[in-house]
Parts: structure tokens; sequence; C-alpha cells
């Protein structure tokens, strides 16, 4: 399935310059979704999760999804101030702008395995600030798992000695 056809291209969204991808096509069509949903697990290819973090807000759609397909649980990082628990945090870059995100720190066990979902992979900001907050807990980061990574943007090389996995690239 050609899931490039359900991604659309907002240009000078949310400002001037940026090309935003919009997967909300996707989300609404039901065999896009299911096939969406299929393909980022198999991209995990049978490794052990322990947890899959999802990031605010749209790492939250698949990351439960995925955190059910692998048996595993699911674990959200918000933007400050919005978790309600003791928390730790990172600022970090965005493709537009800066920001800083938090994660409770009862969420990760010494050791547990953890998948890192988001939709796209931009600057890598966003996944490199995640990976430090699951590291400083003890977690082990196995994949960096998105639906869509731009790779023109480079953000592999902020996530260095971690697998990066996407379903698309541009
Ligand atoms: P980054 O930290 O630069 O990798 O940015 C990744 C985060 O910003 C992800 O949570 C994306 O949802 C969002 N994002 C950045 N650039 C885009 C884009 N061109 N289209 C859609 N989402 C984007």
């Amino acid at each position: 399935m050609n899931l490039k056809a359900f991604v659309r291209d907002i240009n000078d969204f949310p400002q001037t310059g940026i090309i935003f991808k919009d997967i909300t096509p996707l989300f609404n069509d039901p065999e896009a979704l299911k096939a969406a949903v299929q393909g980022l697990s198999s991209l995990v290819n049978g490794k052990q999760v322990d947890k899959v973090v999802g990031m605010e807000s749209r790492g939250f759609i698949f990351a439960p999804i995925l955190a059910t397909e692998l048996n595993a649980g699911f674990i959200p990082v918000r933007k400050k101030g919005k978790l309600p628990y003791d928390t730790i945090s990172e600022s970090y870059g965005l493709e537009y702008g800066t920001d800083e995100l938090e994660i409770h720190v009862d969420a990760i066990s010494p050791g547990d395995k953890v998948l890192v979902h988001d939709d796209v992979l931009a600057t890598g900001g966003t996944a490199a600030a995640v990976r430090k907050m699951v590291e400083k807990l003890g977690g082990e980061v196995v994949q960096c798992n998105f639906l869509i990574t731009l790779e023109f943007l480079n953000g592999r090389d902020k996530l260095p000695g971690i697998e990066v996995a996407s379903l698309l690239q541009y």
C-alpha cells in the first residue's frame, strides 16, 4: 500500500518556510491506518520492548497502539507542566522554535528496553531529548521509530548509536 498517498504537504504551516507533513488523511482511512500500524510494529523486527514512549502530541496516536501490539507499556512524554506527578525534563530545539519535555520519574525501571515513537523525525531535537530522559532513568532505547523521516534535515545525526527506523522517507 502506498502510504505516501495519504500524507499531505501543507506549505508554510505553522510558519513560513515549513512544509508540514499532515498525516490526518492516513488516520482517516481504515486500510491506511491498519497498514501503518502493521508497518510500524514490523519495523521493530522482533526486538524485546518493555515500554513504548510517545511524544506529545502526534506521537500519542500510534505509540499506545504499538505498545499493545508489542505487549509493552505506554509512557507519555509531555510538554512542560502537563504531567501531574514528579518529572524530569529536557530542553530541545525544534525545526521551528524550542521547547521543554517532561517524563514521570517512575515511568521507566532501570534496564527497561524502550521503543521511542513519534510521527515525524525532523531535526532530531525532540527524539534526542527523549533519549536523554530515558537514559537518565536507566532505560535503554532499542529503536527510535517514526512514521516519517525528513532525511534532508539529518535528524539521525542527533541520535548516535541508536537504531532509527521509519516507514516513509522524504
Ligand atoms: P524535530 O525535533 O525537529 O525532529 O521535530 C520533530 C517534532 O516536530 C515531531 O513531533 C513532529 O511532529 C514535529 N514536526 C517537525 N517538523 C515537521 C514537519 N515538517 N511536518 C510535521 N511535523 C513536524
